[in-house]
């Protein structure tokens, strides 16, 4: 066993090359359980590659994504998110016409075989867990409503409940706060700080208050490679990360 099984997710080494062109290059990342980290860094530095190579979107070129002592990039996506990988993307994929009940209850997990899904049933059970996702997602109110007369700010939570509800132990978002309003950005802050309990939280982002107030560590991406890691104090007065990122 080596140290590293300590880390909820281990990435070493991982590489991807697209016809020669590295988006991602010998790159190590470490995240502990609780803890929120934040990925920044400019347009093309290869953030979302990173969440499409460890949800299995993208095959690695070369280099190891550990997760609990998985090995996840010998594994399909299914069971990628099966092992307990949520991700979201920066587009929200709800069903606008279903109700807020109605896009957590299909999110809600069914088992893992076809009867399992078949024999799937409104129960009290699932009722209640659909509750108390829309409390944590601030839409209990809204439960009844259709998804599409929802604020893009509530999409964007009623997407974050339909992984919640599949209790991941690593929830991953692509720029969840891209378009939102000053006190949905601050709702928003709040959710993902309650939710980091017993569970990791890998985001990317370009709102640097809105990083700066949710982040436990910050990590720099430049050309593929860390450019620079830790406290966001430390890394917004970095020389090299204010003139490739922060200085634009
Ligand atoms: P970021 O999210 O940091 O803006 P991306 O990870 O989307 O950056 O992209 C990093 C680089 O990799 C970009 O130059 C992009 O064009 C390239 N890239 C990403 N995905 C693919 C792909 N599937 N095929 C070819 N090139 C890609
Ligand atoms: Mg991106």
């Amino acid at each position: 066993m080596s140290s590293n099984t300590d880390f909820v997710l281990s990435i070493e080494d991982l590489t991807v090359s697209f016809d020669g062109f590295k988006a991602v290059d010998s790159l190590n990342l470490y995240v502990d359980k609780n803890e929120i980290r934040v990925v920044i860094g400019p347009n093309g530095a290869g953030k979302t590659t990173v969440l499409d190579l460890i949800c299995g979107k993208t095959r690695a070129t070369s280099g190891s994504i550990r997760f609990k002592g998985l090995e996840l990039t010998r594994m399909s996506e299914h069971q990628i998110v099966r092992s307990g990988v949520g991700r979201k993307f920066q587009n929200p994929s709800i069903y606008e016409n279903l109700t807020v009940f109605e896009n957590l209850e299909v999110s809600y997990p069914k088992g893992r075989t076809v009867f399992g899904a078949l024999a799937f049933k409104r129960t009290a059970e699932v009722i209640a867990k659909v509750e108390e996702i829309a409390r944590e997602i601030m839409l209990e109110e809204f439960l009844g409503t259709e998804a599409g007369l929802l604020s893009h700010g509530q999409k964007q939570w009623l997407e974050i409940g339909m992984l919640l509800i599949q209790d991941p132990e690593l929830l991953m978002l692509d720029e969840p706060v891209a378009g939102m309003s000053a006190r949905e950005r601050e709702l928003t802050g709040q959710l993902l700080k309650r939710i980091c309990n017993n569970r990791s939280v890998l985001v990317i982002e370009h709102d640097m208050e809105f990083v700066k107030n949710i982040a436990h560590k910050v990590t720099v991406l430049h050309q593929g490679k860390i450019l620079k890691e830790g406290l966001m104090e430390v890394v917004q007065s970095d020389p090299k990360v204010i003139e490739v990122y922060l200085g634009h």
